[in-house]
């Protein structure tokens, strides 16, 4: 089949390749609609690896993905041909200790898609689990579906944060997955949400959503907005999700007595932070790794109305100029939030 294969790093190519396409009985086949570049996707072909996950053979790329079912397994009873569904790209040893306790998302067998060596699915068919693989409510279109990932890690951060209603909550980072956490936030009971940064136009793009107020930190520091803001208390949660090891001086200054730090990002070298801090005001502190148990709830979301992804959506790119969009991903244009691919011959 034809894919966009990373072949090493910063170089791509659209060319055929061979990829499994063995129905299992538990399985569905999916004709590929829409795929989502994702920061990690970019993070391959710009540097070759994230963390401990090497580059070391030609990679299909793609992990963010909404297609239709064109044939089931003999077992599967939940999905039929001509579903609309997204995927879910994690898949689990379900008999493992993790799955078992219900965080499958940590198993350290899982098999995630683009992740060394594991193919993804700019490719224009997939064979999946349909365990994890979810039918798309009628109102909700392909490019929303592949916008499920990247918000079901929004809504794992916002699930460990454990919002009560009412909760005032601060997101450092406005890059996608921070934008994604701050409208899970709002979704899960927060008032209100101040997400920082120091683009201006990421802010804007964020602070056209009711109960997102930005922070622009190259004019103010967090800290001083959030404390006047709480009559000097403090946020009830706070997600780090810029990945800066800058964002942990002072980060409990804006978390209240008994808060939540939920982290989020991802630095690449160790971080110093201030334990004392932490401890004197007994702040809880939760950390996120992808999702478990969280895509259903996403789409039930997005379809309720409650959430609109739709203007995350900068741009969409054909199959056939997908490199464009690659190139264009890691140009890291401050106004683009999310770009798109859409798979040769299909409507969206
Ligand atoms: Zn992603």
């Amino acid at each position: 089949m034809e894919a966009l294969v990373l072949e090493q790093k910063g170089v791509l190519s659209l060319r055929e390749i061979d990829l499994p396409l063995e129905l299992g009985p538990d399985d569905v086949k999916i004709r590929i609609n829409t795929v989502g570049v994702c920061g990690s996707d970019v993070h391959y072909y710009t540097h070759g690896a994230i963390g401990p996950f090497v580059l070391r053979e030609p990679m299909v790329l793609g992990h963010e993905a909404a297609g239709t079912v064109v044939e089931v397994g003999a077992n599967v009873q939940t999905l039929a041909v001509g579903d609309r569904v997204c995927m879910e790209p994690g898949i689990p040893n379900l008999s493992s200790r993790a799955s078992k306790l219900g965080i499958y998302n940590v198993d350290p067998s899982v098999r995630f898609w683009a992740t060394p060596p594991i193919h993804g699915v700019l490719t224009p068919f997939v064979v999946h689990p349909a365990a994890f693989t979810y039918k798309l409510p009628d109102n909700v279109s392909f490019a929303e579906g592949a916008m499920v990932e990247p918000f079901a890690i929004g809504m794992q951060a916002a699930a460990r944060a454990r919002i009560s209603p009412g909760d005032v909550a601060v997101v450092i980072g406005c890059g996608p997955i921070g934008i994604m956490v701050a409208l899970a936030a709002l979704a899960g009971g927060c008032s209100r949400v101040y997400v920082s940064d120091f683009s201006a136009d990421k802010l804007a793009i964020a602070g056209r959503y009711q109960g997102i107020i930005p922070v622009n930190i190259g004019e103010r520091a967090l800290k001083d907005v959030v404390l006047a803001e709480t009559d000097g208390w403090g946020a009830d949660v706070v997600f780090e999700a810029s990945g800066s090891p800058k964002a942990y001086n002072g980060l409990f200054d804006l978390v209240r007595p008994g808060g939540a730090l939920v982290m989020v990002g991802l630095p690449v070298d160790p971080v110093t932070f201030d334990v004392s801090g932490a401890i004197a005001k007994e702040v809880r502190i939760e950390t996120v790794f992808r999702y478990a148990n969280i895509f259903d709830r996403a789409l039930q979301l997005i379809a309720s109305g409650k959430v609109d992804l739709k203007p995350l959506i900068t741009d969409t790119f054909n199959f056939n100029d997908s490199i464009k969009a690659f190139e264009r991903a890691a140009s890291a244009r401050p106004t683009d939030v999310k770009l798109q691919i859409l798979m040769e011959g299909e409507g969206n």
